[in-house]
């Protein structure tokens, strides 16, 4: 007999039995959504021992650069396909800048760029826009994996001037 609960792991919402199973170490995991899925199966270890226990939240708020103005439809239609993600809790649309607030541990900067893209709103190209995009992208996954992995054996301290 398995344990098999209802409560999505990634955000704690209810499971959808249209969304697939995942057995990860002999226990069953259900999924609200193919994001919380995508989610999970990225960092299984940091969600898997989460399962009944208080949610934290790791609230990031960044500032996308757009390639061109926004008009208002595609305002309103960024807005609410954002909202409608798991993990975002603020979204603030103008001009050129879309500022999200979300929890990175349901959502990354990269998952939020991609709806961006399928809405139509093309990020700015400028170098230190795709720097900092790239830097996100990589600070995030270290920071999930750093999560995810057991507490590393501490390292001796470094000689005294260096
Ligand atoms: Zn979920």
């Amino acid at each position: 007999m398995s344990m098999v609960s209802d409560i999505c792991p990634v955000c704690g919402m209810g499971t959808m039995s249209e969304v697939p199973t995942v057995e990860y170490h002999k226990m069953f995991f259900h999924f609200c959504s193919e994001q919380c899925l995508k989610t999970f199966l990225d960092h299984p270890g940091l969600y898997s021992s989460k399962v009944g226990r208080k949610r934290s939240k790791i609230l990031k708020r960044r500032t996308m650069t757009l390639a061109e103005p926004l008009d208002d439809e595609i305002r309103e239609l960024i807005t609410s396909s954002l909202l409608q993600m798991m993990g975002v809790e603020e979204v603030i649309a103008e001009e050129r800048r879309v500022g999200v607030t979300y929890d990175l541990l349901q959502i990354t900067e990269e998952q939020i760029e991609k709806t961006l893209a399928e809405v139509g709103a093309r990020l700015g190209g400028s170098w230190l826009e795709r720097l900092r995009r790239s830097w996100v992208h990589d600070s995030e996954e270290i920071e999930l994996d750093n999560l995810a992995a057991p507490p590393a054996p501490r390292r001796n301290r470094p000689p005294p001037g260096v």
